[in-house]
């Protein structure tokens, strides 16, 4: 069966012009007045050996403005029901309209495979900030392209055939992948050990890439784990410029493969230089992370000793603010567990995604209780946000003048946003764009 594709939208962004150019010939009527009728018309495409049946619904559209509104519905529910896949078309000189949101509830609601591409974006390099408010849409894949002047029609192929891989393959299940790093001896062979003791019957080495890189699955609590080897960095040499800088890559290798990473300190020698090198790597890479305060076991307590600890550790990496502190000891096993439980949480914080409404909500009330100031006698205005992508999780928000934005109420917003949306052990970032 070959998968069926179909391309919606309201009247006029383009949706002939885009069918034309995707199937080589010029088939359907071009038309500039909004709601002459054609007839539906189907052709076969074909893209990096994959063949689609692609659908033009301009056919479907209406002879009058009266019926508009619940003529694109139809539209919209006939193409929906049979297609496999659903390029959205929206018009990047234009903006959303009111139809557009209409043709969104009803995608929506059919909880279909779509793919928002933005139109008439005929040049690129300088309009792509066009695409940020169909974000706002709802749907993850958002793409500009020009059918007119065929602008980025090989992604949006791409990104079609790439629904068709998610929905033929049988789902291979998901493996969370997990990378400790530390400096040496602070703890990390003796926490991957402890975990894999601990479900020793169902552990399988599996061999890496490179002869000395093996990393181990194992689950716990019915989902499965990898631990990324760092052997590299765990091999404790006399230090000279050539091991560090290999074990500086094999650590952005590390960092860079695993899901969540956890950053181990030795609770008796807080905080190194070499500690914050490594921490410094994790939040280049931008992963979600938890930092573990090893050898609790040697620490002498009282009631305020984990404030202490944790208090420390936040001033001495005030850039990883966001990461959740955890004591432990690996060689007593007090809290080597519960670690997964965390590594969980913070992988889900990672991949959250914020309603566009709710985000706008809580804006409101941010902006109402502490107004944007006032710079250079020009006034303020944050218009508009939107959350653009997970892992990490990515805002953008819309201002009249973005440089006005002072760096201090930006922090303010970020707090703000985690105080309310969470986001606990995962970065954050905010684009500020132009749009009054
Ligand atoms: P449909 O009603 O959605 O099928 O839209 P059409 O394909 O008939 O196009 C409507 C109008 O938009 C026509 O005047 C096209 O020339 C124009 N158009 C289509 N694609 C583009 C594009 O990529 N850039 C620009 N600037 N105009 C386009
Ligand atoms: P790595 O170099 O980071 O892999 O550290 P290792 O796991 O090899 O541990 C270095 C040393 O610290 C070893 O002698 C361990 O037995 C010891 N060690 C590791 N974790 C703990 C802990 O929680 N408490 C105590 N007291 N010693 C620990």
């Amino acid at each position: 069966m070959k998968p069926i594709v179909a391309i919606v939208g309201r009247p006029n962004v383009g949706k002939s012009t885009l069918f034309n150019k995707l199937i080589g010939e010029r088939l359907s009527i071009v038309k500039d007045v909004p709601g002459v009728t054609r007839d539906r018309l189907y052709r076969d495409v074909e893209w990096s050996g994959k063949e689609f049946t692609l659908v033009d619904t301009g056919g479907l559209e209406p002879k009058t403005q009266d019926f508009i509104m619940s003529k694109i519905k139809d539209q919209a529910q006939v193409a929906i029901d049979e297609a496999d896949v659903v390029v959205f078309l929206v018009d990047g000189k234009y903006g959303i309209t009111g139809l557009d949101e209409e043709v969104a509830a009803v995608l929506r609601k059919k909880d279909k495979k779509v793919i928002v591409a933005v139109n008439k974006i005929d040049n690129y390099i300088k309009n792509q900030d066009r695409i940020y408010e169909f974000f706002g849409l709802g749907f993850e894949e958002v793409i500009g392209i020009s059918g007119e002047h065929k602008v980025n029609l090989g992604d949006l192929l791409d990104a079609i055939i790439g629904k068709f891989e998610k929905m033929n393959t049988v789902q291979e299940e998901e493996v969370l992948s997990i990378a400790v790093l530390g400096r040496p001896n602070a703890g990390k062979s003796s926490l991957v050990n402890k975990i894999l003791n601990k479900e020793r019957s169902i552990v399988s080495d599996i061999a890496g890439t490179t002869r000395d890189s093996i990393d181990s699955d194992f689950r716990y609590k019915n989902r499965k784990y990898r631990i990324i080897d760092t052997a590299g960095i765990r091999r404790k040499s006399k230090i000279d410029d050539s091991i560090e800088y290999y074990s500086v890559l094999r650590a952005i290798k590390a960092i860079n493969r695993a899901d969540v990473c956890v950053l181990m300190l030795d609770s008796t020698e807080l905080v190194t230089e070499q500690d914050k090198r490594v921490a410094g790597l994790i939040h280049d890479e931008k992963k979600p992370l938890i930092i573990a305060i090893n050898k609790w076991d040697l620490i002498e307590k009282d009631n305020s000793t984990v404030k202490q600890f944790t208090e420390l550790v936040k001033t001495e990496l005030p850039f990883l603010s966001y990461a959740p502190v955890i004591t432990m000891s690996a060689l007593t096993g007090q809290r080597v567990m519960p670690i997964l439980d965390q590594i969980n949480d913070v992988f889900e914080e990672y991949n959250k995604k914020i309603s566009t409404g709710v985000l706008n909500q809580v804006l409101g009330e941010m902006i109402a209780v502490n107004p944007v100031p006032t710079r250079k006698g020009r006034a303020v205005k944050i218009n508009y946000v939107t959350q653009i992508g997970v892992a990490p999780p990515r805002f953008v928000f819309f201002a009249n003048d973005p440089e006005l934005v002072h760096f201090s109420y930006k922090r303010y917003l970020e707090n703000k946003f985690r105080e309310y949306f969470g986001f606990e052990g995962s970065p954050i970032e905010f684009i500020f764009n132009k749009k009054s």
